[in-house]
C-alpha cells in the first residue's frame, strides 16, 4: 500500500463550502464507470490513491446508465446519500435563480450546467472520456465532451483496453501541463477499466464477475496515483471528486448489466477528498 500518498490526502469535512473552493481551487471530476459500490468497498483497502483518507460513502445514482448519469452528474445532480434524511444532504452545486432554497456552502452556476459555470469562472474546462459515450464517434458520442471547452478520446483509453487508464492518465498529465499554474481547470476523467469488459484484467477469467471489477478497480487506483500526484505537484489546492454512474448486475436476480432498475445498479460509491 502506498502509505505515503494515503497521508498526503485530506479527507472533506462535510458539508465542504463550494462556495469557498470555486475559484480558488483546482476540480477534478472522476467518474469510475459502471463501478458497484459492494465491488469498490471490498477493495477499499487496497485503494491507497481513492481511498486514502477514508472509506467509499453509499449513494444513490440519479442514473442507470452513463448518458442519463452524466447529464445529471454535469447538471450539478450528484448521487445523493443511501440515506432517507434528504434534508441533511447538502448538495455541492445548483442552477441558481430556480426558487428553490439552497445551501450556503452550495456553489450556484448561472448557465445550463456546471461545466459551463465553472467555464465563465474562469476555469479551463476539460475532459478525457472513456466508455462509449465519450468517443466522439457519432454526434450521439460528441453531446457529453461537447460541455468541455477541451476534450479527448483515443482508441487505448476505451473499454476493451488492458492498460485504459494509463493511457487516459498520460493524457491527463500532458494536458495539465499546458495549463499555467495560476489558472484553475476543471479536469474530469471517465475511468473505463471498470466497465465490460472487466475481466481482461482477471488472468484466466471468462467473463465479468465482482472478483474481475475488483482486478480492474485495484489496476485502476494504481494509476489514478501519478494523476494525484501531479495535481498535487501543481501546489494550488484541489477538491476531488471520486464517484461512479452507476454499478451493473452480474446475474443477481436475474439481472445481467446495466441501464436497468436494481440496486446492483442504482447504488454507487462516492467520495470527495482535496488534494
Ligand atoms: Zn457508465
Amino acid at each position: 500500500m502506498n502509505l505515503s500518498s494515503a497521508s498526503e490526502q485530506i479527507p472533506v469535512k462535510h458539508s465542504v463550502d463550494m462556495n469557498q473552493v470555486v475559484g480558488t481551487h483546482d476540480i477534478l471530476m472522476i467518474t469510475l464507470d459502471t463501478l458497484r459500490y459492494d465491488t469498490a468497498v471490498l477493495e477499499q483497502e487496497n485503494c491507497p490513491n481513492l481511498c486514502g483518507s477514508g472509506p467509499w460513502e453509499k449513494r444513490h445514482s440519479p442514473g442507470s446508465f452513463t448518458y442519463a448519469a452524466h447529464h445529471a452528474f454535469f447538471g450539478g445532480f450528484l448521487p445523493t446519500p443511501a440515506d432517507p434524511d434528504k434534508s441533511s444532504h447538502v448538495r455541492l452545486f445548483h442552477s441558481r435563480n430556480t426558487g428553490m432554497k439552497t445551501h450556503p456552502h452550495t456553489w450556484l452556476f448561472d448557465t445550463p450546467d456546471l461545466v459551463s459555470g465553472l467555464a465563465a469562472e474562469g476555469y479551463h474546462t476539460l475532459c478525457i472520456g472513456g466508455v462509449i459515450f465519450f468517443t466522439k464517434k457519432v454526434p450521439l458520442a460528441r453531446v457529453l465532451p461537447g460541455y468541455f471547452q477541451r476534450s479527448f478520446w483515443r482508441m487505448n483509453f476505451g473499454v476493451t483496453h488492458p492498460q485504459s487508464t494509463k493511457h487516459q492518465v498520460d493524457h491527463a498529465l500532458k494536458i495539465l501541463d499546458t495549463i499555467p499554474t495560476d489558472e484553475r481547470f476543471f479536469l474530469f476523467v471517465n475511468v473505463s477499466a471498470m466497465h465490460g469488459p472487466n475481466h481482461i484484467f482477471l488472468p484466466g477469467a471468462k467473463r465479468d464477475s465482482v472478483d474481475s471489477q475488483r482486478a480492474a478497480l485495484r489496476y485502476a487506483d494504481a494509476e489514478l496515483g501519478r494523476l494525484f500526484d501531479a495535481v498535487r505537484r501543481r501546489s494550488n489546492p484541489a477538491f476531488c471528486m471520486a464517484l461512479s454512474d452507476h454499478g451493473t448486475a452480474y446475474g443477481e436476480d436475474g439481472y445481467e448489466g446495466h441501464r436497468l432498475a436494481h440496486e446492483t445498479v442504482w447504488t454507487v460509491p462516492y467520495r470527495e477528498f482535496m488534494l
